[in-house]
């Protein structure tokens, strides 16, 4: 009853298949963990080898050992790993959507050759620093610089908000030389590179999520990169992830707060006969099934090469927005017990507030969209 329309049809046999089995990884070896995870604010890097098997890392890719897998197949991935956690997502994006996606784009081959196959096996692990202290959502207003010394490049500046930069082997950072973004490996350890876990989350506590300082630190230039799309291209495949991850995160709340519904009593009755919990459901199921759709029809469009930015922009949007408003729903038709950890609504509530702020602000996405249909940018 979670799938109105019936997407499953549309899913080939491997597509399916991938999905039914991240599901069940998530199941039972993902839930089982959160919770603490969630309550201490650390993340289940022993799990990390098993993501890999799974293709969460790179998935996409056609080369380097990566799984290849169609955009759906990728979507889907995202959709079981999000309806555990958004925090779960989150880590494959960074490292897959973001860091290797930067490496495949604008690494030379030595730089590919050397990272994508580790990163694709979860054998090493990446990062994607753009945002910094004073630049969010104008990454152009960036004040970390790159100056050539010697062979290589020494940076310096400070990044904020910057997700498994603790834990990561190499870090895709973007830094402006001579005036112009280009993207910068830095290996780690390296002198001069210090990450430290922010603390103060209330969302998205079951992610590493960092500060950087550089000083004086060595790094190799990505070639390949130059300007501000450089990001931008790394961003669209991060945002697809979300399309499809939130929807993960709506329907567990759905299910979860349908499941509660047929079976808490108050009147005599459960409380799913009432008229207003059934319009709740109605809203959510419908909203969901606009966003699946979306999400597909975009998929599809990406492996023909079609996928617009503001196409992705809109999914992106979109889907956040409804995953919220599920989240917030299912929080309220639980009572108080929403607002216990035993029950997963309010983790997702709270995660998804991240989510709706990070790669791109429901705002700028708007702007991005306003740009398309009006041809005026409002924001540049
Ligand atoms: C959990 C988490 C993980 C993250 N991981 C990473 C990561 O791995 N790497 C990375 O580089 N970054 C990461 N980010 C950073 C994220 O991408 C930024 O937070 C985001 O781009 C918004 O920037 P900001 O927080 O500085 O908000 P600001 O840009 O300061 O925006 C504040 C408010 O102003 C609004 N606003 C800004 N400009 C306009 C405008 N022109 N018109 C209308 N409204 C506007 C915004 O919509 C927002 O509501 C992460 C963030 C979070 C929360």
């Amino acid at each position: 009853m979670s799938d109105f329309y019936d997407i499953e049809s549309l899913l080939r046999p491997e597509e399916r298949a991938l999905r039914d089995r991240a599901r069940e990884w998530v199941k039972s070896r993902y839930l089982p963990v959160v919770r603490d995870h969630y309550r201490a604010g650390t993340f289940p890097t022993e799990l990390i080898p098993e993501m890999s098997t799974l293709g969460a890392f790179g998935g996409t890719l056609k080369t380097h050992g990566c799984a290849g897998l169609s955009s759906v197949a990728y979507g889907l991935l995202m959709q079981e790993l999000e309806r555990g956690d958004s925090g779960l997502r989150t880590m494959a994006s960074v490292q897959g959507a973001l860091c290797m996606t930067a490496i495949n784009l604008f690494g030379s081959d030595a730089q590919k050759d050397r990272w994508l196959p580790l990163l694709g096996r979860g054998e090493k692990l990446g990062c994607f620093g753009l945002t910094e202290p004073g630049a969010g959502s104008n990454p152009a207003g960036m004040q970390s610089r790159a100056v050539a010394r010697g062979a290589g490049y020494v940076l310096n500046g400070d990044k904020m908000w910057i997700g498994n930069a603790n834990i990561a082997d190499v870090a895709v950072i973007w830094a402006k030389l001579d005036d112009d973004i280009r993207g910068f490996l830095v290996n780690t350890p390296r002198d001069g590179f210090h990450a430290e876990l922010m603390e103060g989350k209330l969302s998205m506590r079951a992610a590493l999520t960092c500060r950087i300082e550089m000083r004086n630190c060595e790094g190799e230039l990505l070639p390949g990169s130059g300007g501000l799309k450089s990001p931008l291209a790394c961003l669209n495949h991060a945002r697809f992830s979300i399309a499809w991850g939130t929807l993960g995160a709506a329907l567990a709340c759905y299910e979860e707060a349908r499941d509660y519904a047929l079976v808490r009593q108050q009147f005599d009755r459960p409380i799913a006969g009432f008229q207003l919990t059934q319009a709740k459901l109605a809203d959510m199921l419908t909203e969901i099934t606009k966003a699946q759709l979306l999400a597909w029809r975009l998929a599809v469009l990406k492996d023909e090469g079609r996928a617009t930015p503001a196409q992705i922009s809109m999914a992106k949007r979109n889907n956040v927005e409804i995953a919220l408003a599920c989240a917030r729903t299912a929080r309220e038709m639980l009572g108080a017990m929403g607002i216990l950890d035993d029950y997963q609504c309010f983790r997702h509530m709270c995660n998804l507030e991240s989510v709706k702020t990070y790669e791109g602000t429901q705002d700028m996405h708007a702007l991005i969209l306003g740009r398309e249909i009006t041809g005026i940018s409002a924001f540049a």
